[in-house]
């Protein structure tokens, strides 16, 4: 971007979440400006282990302590729906496999059976799952796709509508209706900042936003194992998954990290690494080699709910506490509905914060 560009709405931040801000504004007749601080897609989006799961980062029993039966159940059947659009959307980014929640012991395999009573009661897709990998939920309608490759496509069919967006153009400043970039800056009517991991610090206003970093590590081909979904387990720590070309993508043990981990530089660390490898060869029995290791930032909050927030003038949204794929999609077509109806898909689900006085 160069000089002063004018737009109605200017998103900050292209990953998944940012991307569905545009696509939404875009179906809603608005001019849309975006800009990224590096590549679409460049953070969590393009780091992650590539899980489209439905409902809340937790377990739908927790949600429904936290939001009711009625709210958590509303936000779960979203999220389904969601999943189908990005099928439908980007069909060479999502596949519909299921996903496998696994227990690794007593205690765990004793949630498992009250998430699924508590799913069952909602009527939503669960069966108890019991096979060579263990005990645990298989959810029929989860899928896994490669987020990357999904944000890449959406921001070329948002540049053919006609949105402008902008890569290497980090927002250095921002106010409600300006965004300045080392070479340029939007002058809008609202600002929406769609940033997951270290949204703390790009919105200082936005204080429930802790950030974490997460590690991954990928193989080449392993013929010797078959994983026909995403697996998680140990209480959604550790998950992993074989790609259709056969190399295993396994991320996790960030406890293991304790405070270390609470960081947003996103460079992978020898213990994290360590213990992803002693379990990809023990856990997992998988024999080829490891071909890639990488970390990204990861937006928590302390009720496992994202935060929308709304200041004068402009947006702010994230804190998906690990599982953003797909209820970032959510919240960014909400913000955008927001952003210019005042109604949102989120109505008397998701509260929208406000700063205080
Ligand atoms: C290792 C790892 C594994 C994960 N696995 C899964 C999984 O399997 N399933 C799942 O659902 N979720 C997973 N997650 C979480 C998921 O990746 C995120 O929740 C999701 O990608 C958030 O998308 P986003 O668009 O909100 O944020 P991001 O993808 O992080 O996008 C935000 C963008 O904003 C840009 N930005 C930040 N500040 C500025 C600024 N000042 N100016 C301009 N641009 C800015 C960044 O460069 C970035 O591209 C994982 C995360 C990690 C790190």
């Amino acid at each position: 971007m160069k000089g002063r560009v004018d737009a109605q709405v200017c998103v900050v931040g292209l990953g998944g979440s940012g991307l569905n801000v545009v696509g939404e504004l875009l179906d809603l007749g608005v001019d849309v400006v975006g800009v990224e601080r590096g590549r679409v897609g460049g953070g969590a989006t393009g780091r992650n282990g590539g899980f489209f799961l439905a409902g809340t980062p937790d377990f739908h029993h927790r949600a429904v302590a936290t939001m009711g039966e009625e709210r958590a159940a509303a936000l779960y059947r979203l999220t389904l729906e969601q999943i189908d659009r990005m099928w439908l959307e980007t069909p060479n980014a999502v596949q519909i496999t299921g996903s496998l929640r696994l227990g690794v012991d007593q205690e765990e395999i004793e949630d498992c059976r009250e998430q699924l009573q508590s799913m069952q009661a909602a009527r939503l897709p669960v069966t108890a799952y019991s096979g060579r990998e263990g005990h645990g939920l298989l959810f029929p309608h989860d899928g896994r796709g490669n987020p990357l490759r999904r944000a890449r496509a959406l921001a070329s069919k948002a540049r053919m509508r006609g949105a402008r967006l902008f890569e290497q153009s980090p927002a250095n400043a921002l106010t409600p209706t300006l965004v300045e970039t080392p070479h340029g800056e939007v002058h809008c009517e609202t600002v929406v900042v769609a940033v997951d991991g270290g949204l703390e610090k790009t919105v200082p206003a936005v204080k429930s936003v802790r950030t974490a970093r997460a590690q991954m590590l990928a193989t080449g081909p392993a013929y010797e194992v078959d994983i026909p979904r995403p697996v998680y387990a140990r209480w959604g720590y550790d998950y992993w998954q074989q790609l259709p070309d056969k190399r295993v993508v396994l991320g996790g043990f960030r406890d293991l990290g304790g405070r270390s981990e609470w960081t947003r530089d996103a460079v992978p660390s020898g213990p994290i690494q360590q213990s992803l490898e002693i379990f990809l060869r023990d856990g997992l029995g998988v024999r080829a080699p490891i071909t890639h290791r990488w970390a990204g930032a990861i937006g928590f909050t302390r009720d496992k709910l994202p935060v929308i927030w709304r200041g004068a003038g402009g947006w702010a949204f994230g804190g998906y506490s690990g599982t953003g794929n797909v209820l970032g999609a959510v919240c960014g077509r909400a913000v955008a509905q927001w952003v210019v109806t005042g109604h949102s898909l989120l109505d008397g689900i998701v509260s929208v914060t406000r700063p205080s006085a």
